[in-house]
């Protein structure tokens, strides 16, 4: 194989979500030839946030600035109020969070994303076509081509890792390979060009989050009633405590222009220790009496999905490049979660526009380096630093240790500590230190922030609620059922069956649960070697492609083919 036997584009961008959006902006603006591809049958069908999109004043770009017309076209309603409601049992401590909030931010808005991602690539569509590119939707990325020292084509898995091997441009599973200067991998979570680079890889639960979320009906009139604001208002509600049998993690509810999107996000290993269902925790927080301000036996659900996310601070690479590979947003694991605060579209638009720049900047006169220039960017701007918080890598020996933890604990529901919340309070210290950036960017991942210090807030200064929650959830099998697939060919393989290996599955797939027959992970036992053995199943049909099972069972893990699988209406 030689370059002249494959089309040729300048960039390649894989993924068109906000970070391949904002890549290949910006890339055709400047009359790059850019290809970008999408592997869901439409941009947004495969993605799903919470979500707000933040605009940051210290940021070097924002959606607006790439995109113009976004906010009044793109999202649903801006988010005028932020509050952090601390349960435990029938007892709420709500403190105002807007401070925190509007820290750093020009503006804030609630999203969802078949909508936002679509209306993106129409844009970016195009402006690539404009530069003669464009945007090919439904076609899967499966690899990266490499190079050898002489610009000579190598087989796959053939001597890349010998001197001189260079990324040269990336293969599909429906059209044929494309070289390029420059591929963008911009492909989310999964991204299997960062894990073909061997700058990723799915191994350590620690460093994800999972969340679970589900888009709820409520008409525009409805929500400016029940939450008490204009129809250019919205809000933004999270929730902590024990709500959650002790999982590490918590609740949001977001107004949308009319429906409301409600979820959890979890710190994986938490999800995996507990061996809770997960779709069980989603049912926790809709039926939890609090919900009853906002919710009634009327709840109708429209969707329900899930997804991985990088935590950051342990994720984020902070080399993410390889060669003419640059990597962004969350393939390059730049989400940050800022406490209860989550951000991901932002920085993957930032990355995606920075990476773009720094090939601008060499492609002449040193085209190979582009990577280091990126990296450069990421750190001269200080979006390194938001992601990867110094003072967290220096603090977390400490405080992530067991015994620091239980010491953390057992201070918070002593006596003595009680009396000192009940003080700090007094004086509106505990509604400071949440709105204080600093801090939140240092919560350690234990349960004392999560967990018992909510709860103890709640016990100790917070109200009976006295609301009525009359929701029905849907079960699993109506979750699944209401969802659009185009089911291919299994795309995850299961290389472990055993217990051990790969048991944690059937609880945390967000579309399995022990007791229900029709989701993708179940339990069984076998007879072997005439023992009986536990083992585990799999069967992908009803797979929403959340990446958790990537991590937490020992698989071979793809994603579907383009247009196949799930395809979110909202996400
Ligand atoms: C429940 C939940 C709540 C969240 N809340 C928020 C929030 O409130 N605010 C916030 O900022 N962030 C939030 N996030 C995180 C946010 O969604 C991500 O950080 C963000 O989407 C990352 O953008 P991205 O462009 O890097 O990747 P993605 O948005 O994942 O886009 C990747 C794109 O690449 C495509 N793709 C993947 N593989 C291939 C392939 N092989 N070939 C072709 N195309 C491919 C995908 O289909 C997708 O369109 C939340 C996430 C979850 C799950
Ligand atoms: S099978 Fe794996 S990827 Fe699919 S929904 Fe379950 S955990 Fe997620």
């Amino acid at each position: 194989m030689t370059d002249d036997e494959h089309e040729q584009y300048e960039a390649v961008v894989v993924g068109a979500g906000p970070g391949g959006a904002a890549a290949a902006a910006r890339l055709a603006e400047a009359g790059v030839e850019t290809l970008v591809v999408e592997r869901g049958v439409e941009a947004g069908a495969k993605n799903v946030s919470g979500g707000v999109v933040y605009a940051e004043t210290s940021a070097p770009y924002t959606v607006d600035d790439l995109f113009e017309g976004f906010r009044e076209e793109a999202t649903e309603r801006p988010v005028t109020a932020n509050y952090i409601h601390n349960v435990a049992g029938d007892r709420v401590r709500t403190f105002d969070l807007t401070r925190l909030h509007d820290h750093d931010t020009e503006w804030a808005d609630a999203v969802l994303r078949r909508r936002m991602d679509a209306w993106l690539a129409e844009r970016v569509h195009e402006a690539t076509s404009d530069a003669g590119g464009g945007l090919l939707e439904g076609v899967r990325a499966d690899g990266l081509l490499w190079a050898d020292a002489d610009g000579e084509l190598i087989e796959p898995g053939d001597g890349r890792d010998e001197r001189g091997a260079r990324v040269a441009g990336v293969s599909f599973e429906e059209i044929e390979p494309v070289t390029a200067d420059l591929v963008v991998a911009a492909d989310g979570v999964n991204s299997a060009l960062a894990r073909d680079a061997g700058l990723m890889d799915w191994e350590e639960p620690e460093e994800w989050f999972q969340g679970v979320k589900v888009v709820a009906d409520m008409p525009a009139d409805v929500i400016e009633r029940r939450f008490d604001i204009g129809p250019e208002e919205g809000e933004a509600h999270l929730f902590s405590g024990d709500l959650y049998d002790g999982v590490r993690g918590g609740g949001f509810l977001y107004t949308n222009r009319d429906s409301l999107s409600i979820g959890n996000v979890f710190h994986l290993d938490s999800v995996v220790e507990e061996a809770v269902e997960v779709s069980e925790l989603v049912d926790a927080l809709l039926t939890h009496p609090l919900l009853g301000r906002w919710l009634d036996e009327g709840y109708t659900e429209l969707e329900y999905s899930a997804k991985l996310v990088p935590d950051s601070r342990r994720a984020a690479l902070t080399e993410p490049y390889r060669g003419r590979l640059l990597v962004v947003g969350d393939a390059a694991g730049q989400m940050q979660a800022q406490g209860p605060i989550i951000k991901g579209m932002n920085h993957a638009v930032t990355a995606g526009a920075l990476a773009a720049e720094a090939y601008l900047e060499t492609r002449r006169l040193s085209p190979g380096a582009a990577g280091e220039r990126y990296a450069e960017k990421l750190h001269n701007t200080g979006t390194m630093g938001k992601l990867r918080p110094r003072a967290h890598r220096l603090s977390r020996a400490v405080t992530e240790r067991e015994p620091a933890v239980r010491a953390a604990d057992r201070l918070v529901e002593s006596a003595v500590g009680r009396l000192g919340l009940r003080a700090l309070a007094a004086v509106g210290g505990v509604e400071r230190l949440y709105n204080s950036p600093g801090l939140m960017g240092l919560l350690p991942d234990i349960r004392t922030p999560y967990v018992t210090l909510p709860a103890v807030l709640a016990e100790e200064l917070g109200e009976p609620i006295r609301e009525e929650n009359g929701v029905t959830p849907p079960d699993l099998g109506d979750r699944i059922g209401a969802l659009t697939y185009d089911v291919g060919e299994p795309h995850i393989r299961l290389r472990d069956d055993s217990w051990a290996a790969s048991g944690a599955a059937v609880a945390a797939c967000p579309v399995s649960a022990a007791d229900y027959g029709g989701g993708c992970y179940r339990a069984e036992d076998v007879e072997r070697d005439g023992r009986t053995e536990r083992v585990v199943s799999l069967d992908t049909q009803p797979c929403i492609e959340c990446g958790t099972c990537a991590v937490v069972a020992d698989t071979e893990w793809d994603h579907p083919d383009g247009g196949k699988g799930v395809a979110f209406q909202r996400g």
